[in-house]
C-alpha cells in the first residue's frame, strides 16, 4: 500500500487514517448557573443540556459530527449521573444521533482530564486524527471540520481560531479588578475555538507530558504547544460561539432562528 508523507513535519500519513472526535461534555457550567442564579432565574444543570429551541446544546454538537463524513467515531465524556438519561433521551427523541454508535464514558475534574478519560479509550494507530470539540460550540461547521482535518494532516496539530475584534490587554488582578500590563497587538494574537485536532500520537504524547509535569490547560493546543510541536490555525468563525452564559444562550437562539 503507498503511504505518503508531509513535507514539513514528516507524519507517516495512512491512506486509511481515521478521523474521530471526542466531545467534553462533563462541565458543570458554573458561570450560566450563577448568572441565571443573580437574575433569579431557574439555574440550569448543566449547560450543554440548556435547550436550544426544544433540543438540548449537546445533541445539537452531536448532530454536526454524526452528519460529517469525515468522522468515523465519537466519545462524549459526561458526568456519571447525566449519562445514562442523555442516553435515554437520545434514545426516545433523536435516535439518529445514535447512529455512529457514540460512546458515552465518564469524564473527569477538569476539562482536561475529562479529554484525558475519553484518550484513554480511543484505539487509534499514530496518524489517526483526533478532534475535540466543546460539548458547547454546536455552531460548528462541517467545512470547519474538514479545515481542521485537512490542516492536520499537513501539520499534525491545527485548531479553528478568529481574529481578535478588541484591543486585548495583559492585566494583574486586583482585589478591585485589575490594572493593566500592557497591551498586545492584535494582530499578534487569535482566539482560540474548537476544533482542535491533532495526530492521535501528538496527542497522546502531549497529554503524557502534561500529566508528568502535573500542567493543566484549558485547551489541547496549549498542551501540544509546550510539548514542541507546532499548531497551525485555520479559519474559525464568529458564530462559532462557546455557548456559557445565559446571553449567549440568547445568542444562539438568535442565530438558530435566522440560518
Ligand atoms: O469549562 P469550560 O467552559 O472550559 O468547558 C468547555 C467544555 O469542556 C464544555 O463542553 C464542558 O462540558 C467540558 N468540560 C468537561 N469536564 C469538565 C469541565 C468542562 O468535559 N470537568
Amino acid at each position: 500500500m503507498k503511504s505518503a508523507r508531509g513535507s514539513r513535519t514528516g507524519i507517516y500519513c495512512s491512506p486509511r487514517m481515521k478521523v474521530m472526535a471526542i466531545i467534553p461534555a462533563a462541565g458543570l457550567g458554573t458561570r450560566m448557573t450563577a448568572a441565571a442564579a443573580a437574575h433569579g432565574k431557574k439555574p440550569f444543570v448543566s449547560k450543554q443540556f440548556a435547550g436550544l429551541q426544544g433540543m438540548p446544546i449537546l445533541a445539537r454538537t452531536l448532530s454536526k459530527f454524526v452528519r460529517s463524513r469525515e468522522v468515523q467515531q465519537i466519545y462524549v465524556a459526561l458526568r456519571k449521573n447525566e449519562m445514562a438519561a442523555f442516553r435515554e433521551r437520545l434514545e426516545r427523541e433523536i435516535p439518529e444521533i445514535l447512529e455512529k454508535s457514540p460512546v458515552f464514558l465518564e469524564g473527569g475534574e477538569h476539562r482536561q482530564q475529562s479529554v484525558a478519560n475519553a484518550l484513554a479509550a480511543v484505539s487509534a494507530a499514530d496518524d489517526d486524527v483526533i478532534l475535540v470539540h466543546d460539548a458547547v460550540r454546536p455552531f460548528v461547521t462541517e467545512a470547519m471540520i474538514h479545515d481542521v482535518v485537512e490542516a492536520v494532516k499537513k501539520y499534525g496539530a491545527a485548531i479553528a481560531g478568529i481574529p481578535a475584534v478588541d484591543t486585548i490587554k495583559q492585566v494583574e488582578r486586583t482585589a478591585e479588578g485589575a490594572l493593566i500590563k500592557t497591551t498586545i497587538p492584535r494582530e499578534k494574537v487569535v482566539m482560540a475555538q474548537t476544533p482542535q485536532g491533532f495526530r492521535y500520537q501528538v496527542l497522546r504524547r502531549a497529554f503524557e507530558e502534561a500529566q508528568a509535569d502535573g500542567f493543566l490547560g484549558t485547551d489541547e493546543a496549549s498542551l501540544v504547544e509546550r510539548s514542541g510541536h507546532p499548531v497551525a490555525v485555520v479559519m474559525g468563525s464568529a458564530r462559532n460561539i462557546k455557548i456559557t452564559t445565559p446571553a449567549d444562550l440568547e445568542l444562539a437562539e438568535f442565530y438558530l432562528q435566522h440560518s
